[in-house]
């Protein structure tokens, strides 16, 4: 309260606070009365309070998230994904794949090399949110179909966007995990429709998101009822155009502190520049990403979106060469495909690689 606060103003606050369902309790000091507000929910519209004659300042001690705390679950979630993957274990999981699924070849030919070249889980937007209405949107359902094939040649979990809220329940049929994207991380439908179909998401930092909003676009998934959710640092808006994002590595250190949600980290988003990508993804695994999620294409140049940040294949081979190192000098390793997930056929084609 301010120092000029009335007895009457006090008591007024202390009516209010309690009109809303909580304890207040005062606490005289030698300048200036605190109020406590006790039994805060997560819930408290402090506006109300901020009008009142006679306050000075509204200071939130508790976080406004609550389930997505690391007061909430003191220890690490993990996810286990359909192929058996987990993430947020010892193994730092790379996904890998194509910004967008152009076609059967395309995939499946990038499906088997990123899978052979150490990947566990496969990347690639069949609905695509473009910045730009004739930009290519994806191939949509057909879109999907060629990935589910592409996981069962490969044993690789998908991981694929859902743009709208009515689309969420055909992404799930297929994916093995559901992408919120940069754009959609505050679209609140969308996320409450994703908080409710069971499968694990993979919820990607706004371009201009705040760490508090990212967990709070989160707590709307727990509090669907969905706690399987992966939160994906992928860089955010600068004054500089040199790299489209800057990757905020901090929030990787910073966001394992505060929720027990697994993180991972997209170098090919956070930097738009196809030979910043390794260097960036050397650097996440460094400061504790619990995986990557990295642009490979066949072809590039030919690539139908953000072919300018896609690896060549070689280039995703000396990526993991260099991740392995760094992951086992902090104690852990990169993760592999689960006996299971490696079919006759997977088995055959990673013999002939080897
Ligand atoms: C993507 O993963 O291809 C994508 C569109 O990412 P973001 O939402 O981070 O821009
Ligand atoms: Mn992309």
């Amino acid at each position: 309260m301010d120092h000029r606060a009335t007895p009457e103003q006090i008591d007024r606050v202390v009516d209010v606070i309690e009109d809303m369902g909580y304890g207040a309790k005062p606490m005289p000091g030698r300048q200036r009365t605190a109020i406590g507000l006790v039994g805060n929910d997560g819930r408290v519209e402090s506006a109300r309070l901020e009008g009142l004659e006679g306050v000075r300042e509204v200071i939130k001690v508790s976080k406004p998230y609550k389930q997505v705390s690391r007061e909430w679950r003191e220890e690490d979630s993990v996810v286990t994904l359909g192929n058996g993957v987990v993430i947020g274990g010892r193994g730092v999981v790379l996904m890998a794949g194509p910004c967008a699924v152009e076609g059967r070849e395309q995939i499946l030919d990038i499906a088997a090399q990123v899978r052979n070249l150490g990947a566990c889980v496969l990347r690639g937007g069949a609905f695509k949110p473009r910045t730009s209405p004739y930009s290519f949107q994806g191939l949509g359902v057909r879109g999907l179909e060629l990935l589910a094939e592409a996981r069962e040649r490969t044993g690789l979990a998908i991981v694929t966007e859902a743009v709208e809220p009515e689309g969420v329940a055909a992404v799930a049929e297929y994916a093995d995990m559901i992408q919120i994207g940069a754009r959609n991380m505050q679209n609140y439908p969308l996320l409450k429709r994703a908080g409710r179909v069971g499968k694990p998401v993979l919820l990607k930092r706004g371009m201009s998101a705040t760490i508090t909003e990212l967990l709070l676009a989160a707590e709307y998934l727990l509090s669907e009822g969905n706690p399987n959710v992966i939160l994906c640092e992928r860089g955010v808006r600068s004054f500089d155009p040199q790299t489209r994002n800057v990757l905020d590595l901090t929030a990787i250190p910073l966001v394992k502190s505060l929720t027990h949600l697994p993180i991972v980290a997209d170098p090919s988003h956070g930097t738009g520049v196809r030979t910043k990508v390794t260097p960036m993804a050397r650097a996440a695994v460094a400061a504790g990403a619990d995986g990557l999620i990295v642009e490979v294409h066949p072809d590039p140049p030919e690539a139908l979106s953000d072919g300018a940040q896609s690896l060549y294949p070689e280039q995703f081979a000396e990526l993991v060469a260099h991740c392995g190192p760094i992951a086992r000098a902090i104690g852990r390793n990169l993760a592999t495909l689960p006996e299971p997930a490696l079919t006759g056929a997977v088995k055959a084609a990673v013999h002939t690689t080897m």
